[in-house]
């Protein structure tokens, strides 16, 4: 089988660049261009013919990036944040139009994505939850995107949300904040880098499902899974989920 042909887009980024090592490091697939700022991205697909793309760029670049690959016909695995719902309904269009997909998944992380998945089948026995999560220190939101994520999802799968007592908080924020109802603690620490646990109550016992990000390596099996199965796929696909499991 010939190998599959992968362009990394923002190739000398954080993640871009650690991508680039995967792609290189696997034997069925190859590197077709490692594209940055001051690249020529149409020119460079032009003359390297890749099958798929994969863009971790900045926000303010992505969609054009994304016109770019589409309208030549390429497929494009993203990670890169910040696309709006109007852009991505065109980015549906455009990789429809071509006959292609564009996978766009907020984290490509295999073990944040099965958490969340736990999370969310837990739920739905036990009602009782709240979501405690940590990053390192310069992280300026909170809470973080996937905890808001995992909150929404255990809101939509438990079936009704338990009654808290009458509290009081003589602190203010000690209880957390809420994201659909579902309580959220945010920690920010030197020697952190992304973690996350979800604490379920029942009678008599406790769960725990958690997550530790050791270092941005953590992207590259889900980077490399997307870019593997995206043939299989047209148009717009919403996360990694669809890839690793057929009823998502
Ligand atoms: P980074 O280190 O700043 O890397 C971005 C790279 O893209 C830089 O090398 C930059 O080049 C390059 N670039 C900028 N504009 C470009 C353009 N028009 N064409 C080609 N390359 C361009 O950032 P990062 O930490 O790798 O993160 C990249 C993006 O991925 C961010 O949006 C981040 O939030 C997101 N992210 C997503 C996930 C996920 O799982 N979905 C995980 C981590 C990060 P210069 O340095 O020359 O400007």
């Amino acid at each position: 089988m010939d190998s599959m042909r992968v362009m990394v887009v923002g190739a000398k980024g954080r993640v871009g660049s650690r991508v680039v090592a995967g792609i290189e490091e696997a034997d069925d697939l190859v590197l077709a261009g490692a594209v940055d700022l001051d690249d020529d991205l149409d020119g460079l697909v032009g003359r390297e013919m890749p099958q798929v793309a994969v863009d971790f760029t900045i926000p303010s670049a992505v969609f054009g990036n994304l016109e770019i690959l589409l309208a030549r016909g390429v497929h494009a695995v993203v990670g890169t944040t910040g696309l709006t719902d109007t852009q991505l309904a065109e980015i549906d269009r455009l990789a429809r139009e071509h006959e292609v997909a564009a996978l766009v998944a907020p984290n490509f992380a295999l073990g944040a994505v099965l958490m969340m998945r736990f999370a969310e089948e837990a739920a739905r026995h036990f009602p009782w939850v709240e979501v405690v999560e940590r990053h390192h220190e310069h992280k300026l939101d909170a809470p973080s995107g996937t905890a808001r994520i995992t909150a929404e999802r255990i809101a939509e799968a438990r079936s009704d949300a338990p009654a808290p007592a009458e509290e009081t908080e003589s602190a203010p924020g000690a209880r957390g904040g809420r994201v659909a109802g579902v309580p959220v603690h945010s920690l920010r620490l030197p020697g952190s880098v992304a973690h996350q646990e979800v604490w379920f109550g029942g009678p008599g016992e406790t769960l725990v499902v958690r997550h530790d990000t050791i270092n941005r390596d953590v992207f590259v099996p889900g980077v490399l899974l997307a870019v593997r199965a995206i043939a299989r796929h047209r148009g717009l696909v919403r996360g990694l989920e669809p890839v690793l499991w057929s009823d998502a």
